[in-house]
């Protein structure tokens, strides 16, 4: 193990590091690099790995084995020296919502007695499943107020170092299985939490905690939250949703809900009344077809829908008894009500497919599309000519 001046932990502030190159070599694709000190967080504990550059060199990776921490780089680092830039806004995010996951798994905890079991830091928000099999939405909302209430209190953060003998002088809000000395996180008299990651000053820089939603995760809670500038962006986004269904409704916003269940009542009212005009026109329309033609009825519906292919030539075989050839784009409806041993099924199995058809059916009642305009008017043909 190499000793390596993690200045990521003593000035999580630090965005520029002049530093010397202890290890530089090339592993299957990656190449990796050593440094005597690094502002680069490693993935660990929750929290994602830094980005950056290291002389002009994008970061990739930073990870940490066996006490040494590897920087994956782009391409191979020349030369000795080291001028390390880190990607603030990627880092700033993490320990907002770093800083901001203790503050609410400590709510929780301290609320109801719910622990935090796992904590995930994901690109576009932040989760924690809490040791319980269902969360009240007063507890959620509650304990939101409750986190913000201290984020506006503006309590600092600070971290120090515990002996094996030291671990009960404070109240850890978990105690883990490790033995050594642990790094413990504390939010001033608040809580107490042994934790790798960087964090940020005061509770007031995490600016927000919002709670998007909980569900059910393998019998306990999954809380998504996020923090920070997220939260700033995700009012953004929604505000700029209500604004647009305002104007498009013209409505405000708080009247944006009843409104569009007003609209949706009105969809399906004129759905209702469609389909009942549709049904009336079909009858109409099947009226006209049995008084002007004979059996087989064909039938030229190039808009319709197979629904509505197949409720036509029901509606003329209501009237009538005998073959409804229905043609729509490229597709063909077949029913028929003959006491014959007419099997349109078998004919689509059998001749429709021989050219290129796909489809199916029963004796009675029968469809085929065919991908190939040719070989529909084939078909097509062949129904008006000599198949019937
Ligand atoms: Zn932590």
């Amino acid at each position: 193990m190499i000793f390596i001046q993690r200045r990521y932990y003593s000035d999580p502030w630090l965005q520029e590091l002049h530093t010397k190159v202890l290890a530089s070599r090339q592993e299957g694709d990656a190449n990796l690099v050593v440094l005597e000190e690094t502002i680069f967080y490693p993935t660990g504990g929750g929290q994602p790995h830094d980005l950056g550059s290291i002389n002009g060199i994008p970061l990739l990776d930073v990870f940490e084995q066996d006490g040494t921490i590897y920087h994956v780089l782009e391409e191979a680092l020349q030369g000795d020296e080291a001028l390390c830039l880190l990607d603030w806004p990627r880092r700033f995010d993490h320990m907002q919502q770093h800083s901001g996951q203790h503050l609410l798994s400590a709510v929780f905890h301290d609320c109801y007695g719910y622990s935090t079991e796992s904590f995930h830091l994901g690109e576009e928000y932040c989760t924690i499943d809490l040791a319980t099999p269902s969360l009240l939405e007063k507890e959620q909302r509650e304990a939101e107020a409750k986190a913000n209430d201290v984020i506006f209190s503006d309590l600092t953060l600070t971290h120090y170092t515990l002996e094996s003998s030291e671990r009960d002088r404070v109240p850890l809000r978990k105690v883990p299985d490790l033995a050594g000395p642990l790094r413990i996180v504390e939010i001033d008299g608040f809580d107490y939490s042994p934790c790798a990651g960087t964090h940020v000053k005061s509770t007031g820089q995490i600016g927000l905690v919002k709670i998007m939603k909980c569900e059910k995760y393998k019998g306990m809670t999954r809380v998504y939250f996020v923090c920070g500038n997220r939260a700033l962006h995700d009012y953004r986004r929604k505000q700029a949703i209500c604004l647009d269904l305002g104007s498009l409704l013209s409505v405000p916003d708080d009247e944006l809900y009843e409104r569009v269940g007003l609209e949706l009542k009105r969809k399906q009212d004129l759905e209702r009344e469609v389909t009942e005009l549709r049904t009336e026109l079909m009858d109409f329309k099947a009226q006209d077809i049995v008084a002007q033609s004979k059996s087989p009825f064909f039938v030229d519906m190039p808009t319709a829908t197979i629904e509505e292919a197949q409720q036509q030539a029901r509606s003329i075989l209501n009237l009538a008894t005998g073959l409804v050839i229905v043609s729509l784009a490229q597709r063909i409806v077949l029913m028929h009500n003959q006491p014959d041993e007419l099997h349109l099924g078998q004919i689509v199995r059998e001749i429709a497919q021989r050219l290129g058809g796909r489809g199916g059916g029963s004796a009675t009642s029968a469809q085929v599309y065919f991908p190939v305009l040719a070989e529909y008017n084939q078909f097509l043909d062949r129904l008006k000519t000599d198949l019937f």
